[in-house]
């Protein structure tokens, strides 16, 4: 890939996604659970661009969801209402009736009110509401305890005696149809046995359910698989289907899955161009255009982010005249953006040569939770978005302006 030029014609801080690589990844999970009926739920809240979405969507992915703004999305983008899913702890009652008026294949429901809420609002609607009960298994996932999402003291979901008395409740409700059963126990997950451990405990559940004539079609076994941004091993997607089948021995029912990070983290980079560097005493920084306010993840988790100058990359690529490798010896440094924060990095303590301005720089593995969670702190504009597919650089989110940023305020101004 070419990013040199990526970066004179869209400028940065810019954020490219290989979409070639997206397919090769959503083929090889689906391919992974080709034992069985199965539907992929592409995680919208990893990256939200409609032409990403569209994307998967042709490949053959549905939406989960997690606001209504998510299932508009995914209705724009092409995605068949039929595929659609909606998870979330706290849908509100216009989230709810919108979601039953499109029709979407289920309601993930994460307490006791909210079901009643559900049965309610599809009484007064006189629509029968299709719902999927998320059961908090109450298993350790291993992970960063912002992203576990699956222990009694997270706010996901309900516990299985719980979840039992919901699936009676909504099997002798007459605008209840209870379809499915769902977990989801954390994000950035690198280590099978919890998933095992959980599948089991809730294909558990979904026999004793079967057994009082709930008549459930769908196994939603969450997202959550891990990618490699340091030198975690990861889940082989392949073993990870294989331990979810086995958890389901005896029972025939349609596998969803709900991968978000896992379809578009690796094949997604942040590029950003360095403005300066200094020392503070001994430390060096490299200040690049890029900030929090684009990649939030190594401020709010910590995270890894691995980053390399570009002509380490691209000596191999036709543009050799612009990759001399003028950039000799390495040294430590923080690499920071702009913002006034100190928790404004993205990677501290790396290796890297001497840069100089207008040097750029690719941050690796950020095609998931990376543009979704941008904001503009510091009156910074939101980066473009390019997709590359074919080997063809297309534009799929323009870089905000000023104007933008301001036109509503501006309209609110006073005088
Ligand atoms: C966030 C989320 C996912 C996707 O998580 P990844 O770690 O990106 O795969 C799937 N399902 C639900 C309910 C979620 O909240």
């Amino acid at each position: 890939m070419d990013y040199f030029a990526l970066a004179q014609a869209y400028q940065t801080p810019l954020y490219v996604y290989d979409f070639d690589r997206i397919a090769h990844t959503f083929n090889t999970l689906k391919n992974a659970f080709k034992a069985r009926k199965s539907l992929i739920c592409y995680a919208l809240k990893a990256n939200s661009n409609l032409s990403l979405i569209h994307h998967l969507a042709q490949l053959g992915s549905g939406a989960d969801c997690v606001s209504i703004g998510e299932v508009r999305r995914a209705l724009r983008a092409g995605v068949p209402k039929y595929k659609i899913i909606f998870s979330g702890v706290g849908k509100q009652d216009s989230e709810i009736s919108e979601a039953l008026q499109s029709d979407i294949l289920f309601l993930n429901v994460e307490s006791e009110q909210e079901l009643y809420r559900i049965e309610s609002i599809a009484r007064d609607m006189q629509i029968k509401a299709r719902i999927s009960v998320r059961v908090n298994p109450n298993i350790e996932a291993k992970t960063h305890p912002y992203i576990s999402t699956g222990l009694s003291e997270n706010k996901f979901g309900v516990d299985i005696e719980q979840a039992k008395a919901m699936y009676i409740f909504a099997k002798n409700a007459p605008f209840l149809e209870p379809v499915g059963i769902h977990f989801h126990i954390g994000s950035q997950l690198t280590d099978l046995a919890p998933i095992k451990q959980a599948a089991q405990k809730i294909a558990k559940l979904a026999h004793s359910l079967l057994a009082l004539k709930i008549d459930l079609k769908f196994f939603d076994v969450g997202g959550g698989i891990g990618i490699c941004y340091d030198d975690e091993q990861i889940i082989a997607p392949y073993a990870y289907a294989q331990a979810i089948l086995e958890a389901l021995y005896g029972l025939d029912l349609t596998i969803i899955c709900e991968p978000g990070r896992l379809l578009v983290g690796e094949s997604g980079v942040l590029l950003t161009k360095v403005v300066y560097e200094k020392y503070n005493g001994e430390k060096r920084f490299v200040i690049v255009d890029a900030a929090m306010n684009d990649l939030m993840r190594p401020a709010l988790y910590g995270a890894t982010h691995k980053i390399e100058p570009l002509d380490s990359i691209n000596t191999e690529s036709s543009s050799s005249a612009r990759t001399s490798s003028t950039h000799t010896k390495a040294s430590v440094c923080d690499v920071v953006g702009p913002i006034c924060e100190s928790g404004d990095y993205l990677a501290k303590g790396i290796l890297l040569p001497t840069l100089k301005s207008g040097d750029l720089l690719l941050i690796k593995n950020a095609g998931a939770y990376g543009y979704s969670m941008a904001s503009n702190y510091n009156t910074r504009p939101r980066p473009a978005e390019v997709g590359v597919i074919n080997g063809e650089a297309r534009l799929i989110k323009r870089r905000e302006s000023f104007e933008e940023m301001i036109k509503d305020e501006e309209s609110l101004l006073k005088g």
